[in-house]
This record gives C-alpha cells, structure tokens and sequence, in this order.
C-alpha cells in the first residue's frame, strides 16, 4: 500500500487535470460493439491493470519459493518501467523498458494475445471471405483422470487429431484455430478443454458431433458449439487463453513447478484448409478494404500527433507500471468530453 499511496503522489504532481476543449466523437470509440463473450470486460481498465501487478507479484513470490530467482527477477523487472503514449485521457501505447516474455505474466500475454489476434483478424476475414464457411466457437472437454497438465494436454490434443481424421470433420469443417485453456478443481484434477475457431462448411445437428467426439475421445461427448456473430470478438475469445491459460490466483508453488515443464508445449495453433491459407496468404486490396483499419489506427502514432479521438496532444508519460493502475482511474474519474489532463 505504501507503494501504490507514493505513486499517487507522483502522479498528481506530473498530471495536472486541465480544461480541454471539444468532446471525442462516439465514433472515436473503437470497441463500441461490446462483446457479450467477454466477462472480464466489465472490469475498468484500472481495475484489470491491478489485477495484472497483483498477478504478477504473485508469480514472482511463488518463483522465488521455488528457487526460481531469475525467473522471479524477470517477471519483477517485466514492466516495472513504461513510458505511456496518451494526451492524458486516452491511451494509445504503453511502452515497456523489458519484457519477460514468460507464458504466465500477463502483461507479456497480452502482448502476445494481441499480436495473434492483429495476424489472424484478417487472415480469418479474407478466408472467410474466400469460402463459403461460418465461424463457430467450439469447445471441447474431456473426463477428468488423475495425470499431470502435460498429459492432460497431451491427451486433448491427441483426441482432436483424432477427431480431425474421421470423415465427418472433414466434411463439416474447412479448418480454424485452437488454444488451450487449463483450469484445476478443487480435488486438484486437471481439465483441459481446446478452444476452437471452426470454419464449419454446412450446418449438423450438434448431437452428431458430439458422438464423434466420443469415438475420438473413448469417454466423452461433452462440447460446447455456438455460431460467432462477430469474428473479432470470437478470435478474442479464443485467444484469450494464450494470454491467461489457467487461474493464477488459485496457483500454489507446485503449479509452477509443473508448469515450467510445460516449456515448449504449443498453446495455439491453426488446422485444416486454413492452416494452408495461413501459409499462402497475401492480403488483396479487396481482403484489406474488407477487413478494415482495426490495428493500424494506432500504430504510426507518436508523441506530438493529435489524439485520434479528442484531437489532443499526445505525449509521453513515464511511470512505474504500480503507477499505470491509478492512471487509469484518473482517467475513468474524469467526466467524459469535460476534463482532459495534461503532463507540465
Ligand atoms: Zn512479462
Ligand atoms: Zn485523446
């Protein structure tokens, strides 16, 4: 707490609450759509930045109780500086000093979420747009046995090749992506489910999956299929596993042990015809108009460009990443289009 009291100081000396002058158009807001798949979104962003440090502080203690100090250290360093790109009420970039680029640290996760999702968004688009395919988020489980997380992986991912030779996949599915969620219950058994972006070709009856499913797997039928309306938001979803594959919070020093045997343990990976578009694909004019500016919107800004929602200033602002949480309720305090804040 003593901490996070210093940084507020620090920050209210630095940022200054000003007048500013117009108010960012509702367009200005990317992310207008909401996402009913996303929960966490109902967090603020203030709320979600804490909950990252907390995690972090987690890790590194638990690293430490295993004698991993390096890893400790790095996941400590992971951060600890950032310079933030905003014109102190929208953020654009938060620029890390060092990266850990540990598979747990979810900062780095993030990171890595949003790349997967700024190199797939369009290839998706554009196959989507190429094939007579309609995207559905499938998920699939299997029954719980007393193994480890790596054979509990092993034993999905073996399932779902499976599952990918029988004829009826083939014929129902052009392919898609696939990551992997671990979750452990309170009888410390693993499960594991593979989350899955399907390119479905023709419409089945759920039931008929759900039988192939349990002469892939010997023992289970259970699976979730829905239709995604949205393919951003389903490849968010998906993706969002890469960057939080299990629940820190309920993660003891044994946990971590066993992870870091998880090292090259693959967590996403694409399948089937899109694999093979992956490879191939070259976006068109056409596929680039089709998928739109989502990314590239913030990614030539740079300090003393206009905000491209308010049209203010953008600056960089140097802090602490303990400090980057209080920004944010800075910035969430402000009445929107009223108070803008600005660094002297
Ligand atoms: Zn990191
Ligand atoms: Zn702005």
């Amino acid at each position: 707490m003593r901490n996070l009291s210093l940084s507020t100081d620090l920050i209210s000396r630095q940022v200054q609450p000003v007048k500013s002058q117009g108010k960012p158009s509702a367009s200005a807001y990317l992310d207008t759509r909401g996402t009913k798949s996303q929960r966490e979104s109902k967090r603020t962003r203030s709320q979600r930045a804490r909950e990252r440090l907390q995690t972090k502080e987690h890790l590194a203690r638990l690293a430490v109780g295993i004698h991993e100090v390096e890893l400790a250290e790095k996941i400590e360093r992971c951060h600890s500086r950032i310079s933030v790109l905003t014109c102190g009420r929208h953020i654009h970039r938060v620029m890390p000093n060092f990266t850990c680029e540990f598979r747990l640290c979810p900062d780095c996760g993030r990171r890595r979420s949003r790349k997967l999702q700024s190199k797939y968004l369009p290839i998706m688009s554009a196959f989507m747009l190429h094939n007579k395919v309609t995207p559905v988020h499938l998920v699939l489980t299997q029954t719980h046995r007393k193994e480890n997380r790596k054979q509990s992986a092993k034993r999905i991912k073996d399932s779902f090749t499976r599952l990918q030779r029988r004829s009826f996949w083939k014929n129902h599915f052009k392919g898609g992506t696939w990551s992997l969620e671990f979750t452990k219950d309170k009888n410390g058994l693993h499960h594991t489910h593979l989350h899955i972006v399907g390119f479905r070709r023709s419409f089945f009856a759920v039931e008929l999956l759900r039988g192939e499913w349990l002469a892939a797997t010997g023992d289970s039928h259970v699976l979730n299929l829905k239709r995604i309306e949205d393919i951003a938001a389903g490849l968010r979803e998906v993706v969002k596993y890469v960057s939080k594959p299990l629940d820190i919070r309920r993660f003891g020093a044994e946990d971590l042990r066993e992870f870091l045997k998880l090292k090259n343990m693959r967590m996403f990976g694409t399948f089937g015809e899109f694999r093979d578009f992956c490879t191939t694909f070259e976006p068109s004019d056409n596929d680039a108009a089709e998928v739109g500016e989502l990314e590239s919107f913030s990614r030539d800004l740079v300090e003393g460009c206009a905000c491209p929602q308010c049209n203010e200033p953008l600056f960089d602002l140097r802090m602490s990443n303990k400090e980057l949480p209080q920004f944010y309720e800075q910035i969430e305090s402000s009445p929107p289009g009223k108070v803008g804040m600005r660094w002297n």
